[in-house]
């Protein structure tokens, strides 16, 4: 494989910007697209979604530059158990996802919009089979149900035993107020967009767990010191970024000093193409704590013109990019 040489500065004007497709719609989009920078700490990935503007991408830039320029705080494991994700498929479908994912975790998707709740029941009742009783499941439902509608399915979900429910309802008082009538625990996944946002989560009693990720939260070790201030156990996620990205979530979750549930950072397969030769992908359901190079002929049969991709770093900058990564 080809390495890429480095630019020093870790800067925007030396940024590689790339798109690659998704193998199924995901945030509505089809095409992952973001900028890569080589610093002297390694490669770093900025790929925040279209929607966010300078302000928000600001943090997201702050991670690109820790990754790029200063690097992570050291590991305390040398490997992270990753979940298999179960979309909101049938329920043989499910079976074959969590069955061939090689992982003792499943997350499956529920509360889809135009399925029936039975669909939900099905496909858990599917994964749990595949995994066997000693496999953990826990669902998602993406904020979509109304509280006595989460707190009815949870209840008939948790038949087939429930590591937790994540994001059952949208609001935070929602989620406290579900959280209050089962029993299965409750995780906060879009309630937290920001660094403030899982201390929040916290006073509102509105979770047992807090799924975190990195580029949204300025880096590596910004999202620690979130971690630590907030006190409730961590699942680290993806923002579904190329190896580059994923990287900084393997190395978030290896330096937490607890890590008692499976992170989300099995997504590399979402992707049609990567960066590198060797891609963050699941073995035996563990990712591991490893750089990520990228390799010249990956990246360029992915490229794109940088030029949007730099100007939109250059204003992340300008709102305070840098902040976060020292
Ligand atoms: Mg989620």
């Amino acid at each position: 494989m080809t390495r890429v040489e480095p630019d020093p500065a870790g800067t925007p004007a030396g940024g590689r910007a790339f798109a690659i497709g998704l193998r199924n719609r995901f945030r509505g989009i089809t095409v992952r697209e973001g900028m890569l920078v080589r610093g002297p700490a390694g490669w770093g990935e900025f790929s925040p979604f279209a929607e966010y503007g300078p302000r928000e991408c600001a943090r997201w830039w702050a991670a690109c530059q820790e990754a790029a320029r200063h690097g992570w705080p050291a590991p305390v494991r040398d490997r992270v158990p990753v979940n298999v994700t179960v979309p909101a498929v049938d329920p043989e479908r499910a079976h074959a996802i969590a069955a061939a994912g090689g992982c003792a975790t499943a997350k499956v998707k529920v509360a889809e919009r135009g399925q029936e709740e039975a669909e939900d029941l099905a496909r858990v009742e599917a994964v749990r089979d595949a995994l066997g009783p000693s496999g953990r499941v826990r669902v998602d439902a993406n904020g979509a149900w109304d509280p006595d509608t989460a707190v009815r399915m949870v209840r008939a979900l948790d038949r087939f035993g429930l590591e937790y429910v994540e994001q059952p309802c949208a609001t935070l008082d929602e989620l406290a107020a579900v959280r209050r009538r089962v029993s299965v625990p409750v995780a906060a996944d879009e309630s937290i967009r920001r660094a403030e946002d899982p201390l929040r989560v916290r006073a509102a009693d509105a979770a047992d767990i807090v799924v975190l990720k990195v580029q949204p939260l300025g880096g590596v070790l910004a999202a620690l010191r979130v971690a630590e201030a907030c006190g409730l156990p961590v699942v680290v996620s993806s923002a579904v970024e190329t190896s580059v990205g994923l990287a900084a979530g393997v190395a978030l979750a290896a330096a937490l000093p607890e890590l008692p549930h499976a992170c989300g950072l099995a997504t590399m397969q979402m992707l049609t193409a990567d960066v590198t030769t060797d891609p963050l992908l699941p073995s035996d359901g563990f990712l591991p704590v490893r750089p990520v190079e990228v390799d010249e002929e990956s990246l360029r049969a992915v490229e794109v013109d940088p030029a949007a991709w730099r100007a939109r770093a250059e204003a992340a900058r300008s709102a305070g990019g840098d902040a976060g990564s020292g």
